[in-house]
């Protein structure tokens, strides 16, 4: 569905009503968090004195080399600088999740802030806390939607080349290569568009797949040869890692990324779980094929939520007790799983 508020704040943006802006998304961003702040900073700079992007928390180093990285502020690094940057805003852009909960502390500050607050995302089912809302979970990525917006408001022209490489980052990462079922003939067209404005796709694949530590590809190689376990009756694939084999391959912000996929390209595999005990709570990533809605299962099991075919969710049970009620919660789908 396309909820599309955003027509005043454009004007405001085109008048020069804001002084100060501030960006954030959501926990441990990824491509498309990262990717759709970065563009939407420069993209507001042209017509905002000063806007500045805090994250929650760190994320992976694939993505340092994004335009315009250095100027990131990290909360958790960060508080005080973080919350003088929010206090000065007139408006406060959320991308890339539609929940304050999200994103914790800041999340609360963002609840109380007087600015003008905007979402731009491409979740389901979204929290009512913005007074702008530019959203559509038909979208495959919250970049393509930064790309929409300037195209609906302002004029596509303005993307720079940069621009143009951090929108095409997340409209790749989130879209799985444009392998996806979110990916569209509209998502093509966008791309092509950036590729035209300057986004180098090689020199964006290679910085963002092709650079494993040596520590990160042990511990691929190790999930897919030790830990990758099937139930082919319920046609699911399971992986866990706990806090020791963490620690024995260095496993860092990123460094799990993509595990998740593995179990999904199994034939006759058609749900995929990823759980990481991540010392204060169990993490889960859930990944599904065709009609099995990962994000009802996360929702109704783990108190998650996310997109059609990849969800997230999170446990305060122990590893075992977490990967026991998640072989119990499958047996609850067994026709649904065999049905796709
Ligand atoms: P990932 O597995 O890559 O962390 O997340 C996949 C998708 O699920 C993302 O779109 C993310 O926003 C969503 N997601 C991940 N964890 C959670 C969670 O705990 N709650 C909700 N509502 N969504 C989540
Ligand atoms: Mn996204």
């Amino acid at each position: 569905m396309f909820t599309d508020t955003a027509e005043e704040l454009a004007l405001k943006i085109k008048n020069k009503e804001y002084k100060n802006a501030f960006i954030t998304t959501h926990h441990k961003p990824d491509g498309d968090a990262m990717g759709s702040t970065l563009a939407l900073k420069r993209f507001l700079e042209q017509h905002i004195p000063s806007v500045t992007l805090v994250t929650p928390t760190d994320y992976a180093h694939f993505l340092h080399w994004l335009p315009g990285n250095d100027e990131v502020v990290i909360y958790e690094k960060d508080k005080d600088k973080s919350k003088q940057l929010l206090e000065a805003a007139d408006v406060v852009f959320c991308l890339d999740f539609n929940r304050l909960h999200r994103i914790n502390e800041l999340g609360e500050l963002i609840g109380k802030c007087s600015a003008d607050v905007v979402m731009i995302d491409h979740h389901l089912d979204p929290e009512d806390f913005a007074k702008y809302t530019f959203a559509n979970s038909d979208i495959g990525s919250t970049c393509e939607l930064v790309y929409l917006f300037i195209q609906k408001y302002f004029n596509t022209d303005v993307i720079d080349a940069d621009m143009a490489t951090c929108i095409y980052t997340g409209t790749v990462t989130d879209t799985g290569h444009f392998a996806h079922g979110n990916t569209t003939s509209s998502t093509h067209r966008i791309a092509a568009d950036l590729m035209d404005k300057g986004a180098n796709n090689v020199q964006i694949y290679e910085r963002i797949f092709n650079t494993f530590s040596h520590s990160r590809s042990k511990l691929f190689g190790y999930c897919l040869y030790k830990k990758l376990e099937v139930i082919p009756e319920l046609k699911t694939a399971l992986l866990y890692l706990d806090a020791d084999e963490l620690e024995e391959f260095n496993v860092i912000t990123g460094d799990t990324e993509g595990l998740v996929n593995f179990g999904l390209g199994l034939e006759g595999i058609v749900f995929s779980v990823l759980i990481i005990d991540r010392t204060e709570r169990v993490k889960m990533s859930f990944r599904s094929k065709g009609s099995f809605a990962a994000n009802a299962f996360a929702a109704k099991h783990f108190n998650g939520g996310g997109h059609f075919n990849a969800a997230g969710g999170a446990s305060d049970d122990s590893l075992e007790d977490t990967i026991f009620k998640f072989k119990n919660a499958l047996k609850d789908h067994k026709e649904e799983l065999l049905g796709v």
